[in-house]
This record gives C-alpha cells, sequence and structure tokens, in this order.
C-alpha cells in the first residue's frame, strides 16, 4: 500500500465503547475520516443511509461481492457486514488517514491486504464491567446480553493478532492512548515517507 494516508482499525466486543472512542478521535482530529460500510441489516432508530451504512439488500450485497467491490467483509451476528474498497482506497489516495470500525474477522482480511494497516483491539476492563455496560446501555434484550456476551469471549481470543491493546477502563485515558497510536504511526518512517514525500524528495532522502 503506497497511498499518502494511513489505514487504522478499531475492533472491539460490543460494550467495550469502540464507538465512543473513535467518535471522540475524529472530533478531535479532522485528519482521521471514517469509512461507511455496507449492510445487510435494517436501520436501527435515527440511522440513516450512507451515514452510518449503506444499507443493501442480501442481493445486492452479493452483487457487491461478484464485482469484488469490498476489502474485506463478514457474518456478524447473523448479518453481512463490508468495506468498500473504492472508499478507502479514494480517501487514502487523498492523503487522509481512514480508520475502520469493523469486527476481528475484517481486521484480520485488511492486515492481509494491506500489510501497513494499524490493528488496534480495544478491551473491557473485566467481564463484569463488559456486562454492566451492555446492561446500562439499555438496547438489548437480556438473552440478546448472553449472546453478546458468548460472542465476546471469542472476539477477546483475536486480540493476540493485533498491534495494539487499549483498556478502556477510564474513557479519557483511552482515548489519550488512542491518539498516541495514530500520532506514532503518522510518525514512522514509512509513513512520513509517503505523507510528505516533497519533502524527501527536497532533501534527498529515499
Ligand atoms: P452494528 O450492527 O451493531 O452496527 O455492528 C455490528 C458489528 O459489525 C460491529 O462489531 C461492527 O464493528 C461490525 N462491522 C461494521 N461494519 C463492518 C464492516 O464493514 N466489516 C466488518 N467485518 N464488520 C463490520
Amino acid at each position: 500500500m503506497d497511498y499518502p494516508g494511513n489505514l487504522f482499525v478499531v475492533a472491539a466486543p460490543s460494550g467495550a465503547g469502540k464507538s465512543s472512542l473513535v467518535k471522540a478521535l475524529m472530533e478531535l482530529d479532522s485528519g482521521v475520516h471514517p469509512s461507511v460500510s455496507h449492510t445487510t441489516r435494517a436501520p436501527r432508530g435515527q440511522e440513516k443511509h450512507g451515514r452510518e451504512y449503506f444499507f443493501v439488500s442480501p442481493q445486492e450485497f452479493d452483487s457487491m461481492v461478484l464485482a469484488d467491490a469490498f476489502v474485506e467483509w463478514a457474518h456478524v451476528h447473523g448479518q453481512r457486514y463490508g468495506t468498500s474498497k473504492k472508499m478507502i482506497e479514494d480517501r487514502m489516495a487523498q492523503g487522509s488517514d481512514v480508520v475502520l470500525e469493523i469486527d476481528y474477522q475484517g481486521a484480520i482480511q485488511i492486515k492481509r491486504m494491506y500489510a501497513n494497516a494499524v490493528l488496534i483491539f480495544i478491551l473491557p476492563p473485566s467481564w463484569e464491567e463488559l456486562r454492566s455496560r451492555l446492561e446500562r446501555r439499555g438496547e438489548d434484550a437480556p438473552d440478546i446480553i448472553e449472546l453478546r456476551l458468548k460472542n465476546a469471549a471469542e472476539e477477546l481470543a483475536q486480540a493476540k493478532e493485533f498491534d495494539f491493546v487499549i483498556i478502556n477502563e477510564v474513557f479519557e485515558r483511552a482515548l489519550f492512548d488512542l491518539k498516541a497510536v495514530v500520532h506514532a504511526q503518522r510518525l514512522k518512517y514509512t509513513a512520513q515517507r509517503r505523507a510528505r514525500a516533497d519533502t524527501f524528495r527536497a532533501l534527498k532522502i529515499d
């Protein structure tokens, strides 16, 4: 991958606080942009087509898979979700950093496609805290919470495949950690050389 922009992938079990952390990161850092995924699930609440997701039919999703339009896609909680190749590559080509909030299966596929992608896993501080966050959120019925906790055990076992692990115990601390990872990635030699190609050329460094 030789784009000037960086690719960050954030994964976590539901309830670990992934969405709030990524949202806060984007509010603080205008250089980081989200990628809007395609999904076969129906919109929830105030969700809008093209903002949270592109909501598509299973047939539309199938045609995109056949057309090789996704860099990765996966079954998550009984639905399909995929990241559009064109959307992220256009953004990175323009020099923007892209953040993907996807599940661990997608994250691992992304790393195979883009070796420079930075994989970040968000952990809850404990099982008790994860359960109580899911309960406090009040979005899911008790049986769904049990299912999410069961899935979380499988997801946590994948954390070892990731480059960075952030434990979201205190939100501000976890946000600081996330900003530090983004910043450190931008300072890597290869990332600087891609992002500041003109400076490197002018300095005659290859
Ligand atoms: P939700 O339906 O609650 O918005 O998302 C369910 C799960 O699907 C979350 O773990 C979310 O990160 C994941 N997800 C969202 N978009 C994608 C995607 O494009 N690819 C993959 N692999 N997972 C996704």
